[in-house]
């Protein structure tokens, strides 16, 4: 039997095995069910990530011939199931955006879309990268668009919604579909190489997802290439070589280093990246990632789903998010994203990056002014009551005391950092 590349073989056939986007299935399924289906949907989102997989899905659901009436369930088996699952059936039209994006092929689709279905339901017209069409091709489009034929439903695609007019999104119930968290392409990862018997390691797993970026075709394309280089045991190092990331360990490590302020071991490992000819951009975007999870970890917790991360990395986020001040967390990850917008354009990568993390470093560590009021208030609690200073002989004077609050040097720093322009500290 010929080889099938991982992506098509796994490729969902249910709403239900479509990974990440269950905010759009449900909705789905929900106007099945109901029989509310609208006649035009959008979908929008970054390539890779199962626009034209869930088109599909929706056309057998509409289309499926073993049940009376659409189905959320659609069974994959029947003629018309196939022939869409093959891309081959006349009552679903996949058209290409890029390539028919001029007015006469819209005038022929609009031709076309009279003929009633000639197996299933409804006739499906499915346009992926729709954005693509001219603007006259939209203007005839949008003539079918207010009068569609009853059987007739379209499925439009598209990478850039906001190229959509106005007047065509507003004929249109739009779904946007997000990146998959690299948490869960992990496990769909790890089942996938479970059925073809690949060993691989989880920080392995971990890294084809990084490199992914959000995207399951991506995912799943790049485990295909290292599966066809290194045969079928992968280790993180195979992985990291082929997109030019960092290890985790690596990673966290230099993250740990920004939080603790050491550095020369940040100098020490920028170095080392470079030298391996490692991504420094996407060195960035990846700790801004690092800092983001320590921020909602700091926040709400480990298990809470907004946490986009694996065991092993909530393990380091735990520790560091003991460890540091949610405050200077914040600044860190304000300047990285700072530093990652302007990584694009900059020319010597390497030294940007240098003194970026240099100014995130000393962030973390310098002393922030809700420092120093903690500290005056421990001060003062830890004082007698003024009545009781009072009598107690022989106690601080008031001028004793105001010098014992500069004398501290969490006081001190603050001063150096805002040029004495501190607090007033009065009694
Ligand atoms: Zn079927």
């Amino acid at each position: 039997m010929a080889y099938e590349v991982l992506a098509r073989k796994w490729r969902p056939a249910q709403f239900d095995d479509v990974v990440g986007q269950s905010h759009v299935t449900r909705t789905l399924k929900n106007a099945i069910e109901s029989n509310r289906v609208a006649h035009a949907y959008l979908f929008v989102g970054p390539r890779g990530i199962g626009k034209t997989t869930l088109s599909r899905i929706f056309a057998k659901a509409l289309n499926c011939l073993a049940s009376d009436a659409p189905t959320v369930t659609p069974c994959g088996v029947c003629d018309l199931c196939r022939e869409i699952a093959a891309g081959n059936s006349f009552d679903v039209l996949e058209i290409d955006g890029a390539s028919n994006n001029g007015v006469d092929q819209v005038r022929d689709l609009r031709d076309q879309v009279q003929f009633a279905p000639a197996k299933g339901r409804f006739r499906i017209i499915i346009i992926d990268e729709v954005h693509m069409l001219s603007p006259s091709a939209f203007n005839a489009l949008l003539k079918t668009l207010e009068e569609p034929p009853p059987h007739v439903k379209f499925i439009f695609a598209t990478t850039e919604g906001d190229k959509i007019p106005p007047t065509i999104i507003s004929r249109c119930q739009r779904f946007d579909l997000r990146r998959i968290h690299t948490a869960l392409i992990v496990e769909r990862l790890r089942v996938i190489c479970e059925h073809e018997q690949v060993t691989i390691t989880d920080d392995a797993l971990l890294a084809v997802a990084r490199g992914a970026d959000g995207g399951m075709r991506d995912a799943q394309s790049a485990l295909d290439q290292l599966i066809s280089f290194k045969g079928d045991t992968l280790t993180e190092d195979d992985v990291l070589a082929v997109f030019g990331l960092v290890s985790r360990q690596s990673l966290e490590t230099l993250a740990g280093h920004i939080l603790t302020g050491g550095l020369a071991d940040i100098l020490r490992l920028v170095a080392l990246f470079d030298s391996a000819g490692k991504d420094l951009r996407r060195l960035v975007a990846e700790l801004l990632d690092h800092f983001r999870n320590l921020l909602v970890y700091q926040h709400v917790g480990g298990d809470a789903g907004s946490l986009d991360a694996t065991p092993e990395q909530i393990h380091t986020l735990a520790r560091q998010a003991e460890a540091s001040d949610p405050a200077r967390v914040l600044r860190v990850a304000e300047m990285l994203a700072d530093t990652e917008g302007r990584l694009r354009h900059a020319l010597n990568v390497r030294t940007l990056l240098e003194t970026a993390l240099i100014r995130c470093a000393r962030a973390s560590t310098t002393v922030t002014l809700e420092d120093v009021i903690k500290r005056l208030n421990a001060i003062r609690s830890a004082e007698p009551p003024p009545a009781a200073a009072a009598a107690a002989a022989p106690g601080p004077n008031p001028a004793a005391r105001r010098q014992q609050y500069f004398d501290d040097p969490a006081v001190k720093r603050a001063m150096e950092l805002f040029d004495g322009d501190v607090v007033g500290i009065e009694e």
